[in-house]
């Protein structure tokens, strides 16, 4: 277990950020100590907030030599609890929040260099005033930051046509655990000088080394969008309508996102949202396409020929604005409305896309067998192989008694994903959540390997211990 810093070691480290920025007053630190879950409550005796990388590289130094522990936070929106400190309350929270300038727009080489602290929406933002396109996009893009992005690998809801946040980024300048600064922030598309050292700290969560500044890539801003959302008869229906839709346009399906019924029934009970369709299906999809032309007239065609093969039962598409973002509002009401329904056991999984039709009632039979009346709602990206099998309680049963169900339930789910050949952690990563799982999914070579790279970028272990990798 990590000791509790000193007096003056808290003293040296406020002194660097001022202390204005070391915040050590229990309600100011609130917000960097709960979850968007509301799973764990952090505890801690000081929340620092850098400015710059020089102010990060001087806390790590003095963190390494007092061996004192540091907890990354971008955001705060991680589901795995990557970000928050233990109960222990002897860590500090090191929040790159105020590190959020963009540094740097070349339009011209489709890349931007910003701050970890920049909030995804900004990045896109800014992408957009460049007249560029910056695809990675998620629920908390409001609140999440590009260090913590980077550092969890997030997917979200493009991956099916841009990749996840690491084939997104060009380079990378971090801190290592002993202060040094690695300034890899090269903006080539071609470099093939080695190790790609960039990698490792991708998807590290923290425990590697801080993230400062990266350099993303842009694309070019689609000239036209087209939105619909279709009543499919069964899961091997969406596998085939999102092939016959990559055929169709020329690759240009930019998101596919799954819905079952009981979670479009969830949204219509407890929000202002009406059922799209006359008659009911077990399952929807949302479906984007983007590039150029008239992609409406593409989808349309889409679904005419889904209709024509059994694939679609209904389907409608947006013809405004305001339209497509009533039909994206049912896909972020699908996730705020499982808090509505009583206590909600989550699980992020994939497996190749080829399994799902199977993989998915295989998943709910599994889950009802050790839980009769629960109430699976598999839903997201289906595009990638990744659904968000979430597991909505029994109706009367207590929320607690169903929540204490959450391990049991997640190795139920579990044994079903590895037997389909899948990953536990699809896209939100490892944290404090999954890490006793880690020695039954990987090899003893492959931990071994990990193993040794933490006690080479962090041999005193003062980065994030506790996450990712098992005791
Ligand atoms: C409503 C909602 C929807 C979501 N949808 C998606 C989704 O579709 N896809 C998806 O992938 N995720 C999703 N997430 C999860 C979350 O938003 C992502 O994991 C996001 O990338 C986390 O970014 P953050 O800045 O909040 O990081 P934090 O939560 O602050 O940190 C996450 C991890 O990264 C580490 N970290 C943070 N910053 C740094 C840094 N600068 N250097 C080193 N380590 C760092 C932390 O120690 C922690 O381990 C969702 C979350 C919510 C609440």
């Amino acid at each position: 277990m990590t000791a509790m810093p000193s007096p003056d070691t808290l003293k040296r480290l406020a002194t660097i950020v001022g202390d204005r920025y070391a915040i050590q007053s229990p309600r100011d630190m609130v917000p960097y100590l709960i979850e968007w879950r509301e799973i764990w409550t952090g505890k801690t005796p000081m929340v620092l907030r850098p400015s710059s990388t020089e102010e990060v590289s001087r806390i790590l130094a003095i963190a390494n030599e007092t061996r004192t522990t540091i907890v990354p936070q971008g955001g705060n929106t991680g589901l795995v609890g990557g970000q928050l400190p233990f109960e222990t309350g002897n860590e500090i929270v090191l929040s790159l929040d105020r590190m959020n300038r963009i540094r740097k727009v070349d339009a011209a080489n489709y890349s931007m260099t910003v701050e970890a602290g920049v909030t995804l929406k900004t990045v896109q933002d800014e992408a957009a005033n460049a007249d560029r396109f910056f695809p990675l996009s998620l629920e908390s893009e409001g609140s999440c930051r590009i260090g913590g992005n980077l550092s969890t690998n997030a997917g979200g809801l493009a991956v099916l046509a841009y990749g996840s946040a690491r084939d997104l980024c060009l380079g990378l300048e971090v801190v290592l655990a002993d202060g040094r600064i690695w300034n890899g922030l090269k903006s080539l598309r071609k470099d093939n000088t080695g190790y790609d050292l960039k990698s490792l700290f991708l998807g590290a969560e923290g425990t590697l080394g801080v993230i400062t500044a990266a350099v993303v890539k842009l694309f070019a801003r689609p000239a036209a969008r087209a939105t619909g959302f279709a009543a499919l008869p069964s899961l091997q229906a969406v596998i085939d309508l999102l092939s016959l839709a990559r055929d169709m346009s020329g690759s240009r399906v930019t998101a596919i996102e799954l819905f079952p019924r009981n979670g479009l029934e969830f949204t219509f009970k407890h929000f202002n949202v009406r059922d799209p369709f006359a008659a009911q299906a077990p399952w929807y999809v949302l479906i984007e396409l983007s590039g150029s032309g008239d992609l409406d007239e593409v989808l349309t065609q889409i679904f005419a020929e889904g209709a024509e093969k059994d694939l679609v039962l209904d389907a409608t598409i947006a013809q405004s604005e305001a339209q497509r973002r009533d039909l994206w509002y049912m896909r972020k009401a699908i996730v705020e409305v499982q808090k509505l329904e009583g206590g909600s056991i989550k699980h992020d999984v994939s497996v190749p896309l080829s399994h799902i039709p199977q993989f998915v009632p295989d998943g709910i039979k599994a889950l009802l067998e050790y839980m009769p009346g629960a109430r699976p709602m598999p839903f997201g990206h289906v595009g990638d192989g990744n659904i968000h099998f979430n597991v909505s309680q029994p109706i009367g049963m207590d929320k607690q008694q169903f929540l204490s169900h959450w391990h049991e339930m997640n190795m139920v789910l579990y044994d079903v994903v590895l037997k389909h050949g899948g990953s536990i952690s699809a896209e939100h990563g490892i944290g404090r959540l999954k890490r006793d799982m880690m020695s039954k999914i990987k090899s003893p070579v492959e931990l071994g390997m990990m193993r040794d790279l933490k006690k080479m970028f962090d041999p005193n272990n003062i980065l994030n211990p506790g996450k990712v990798l098992p005791e």
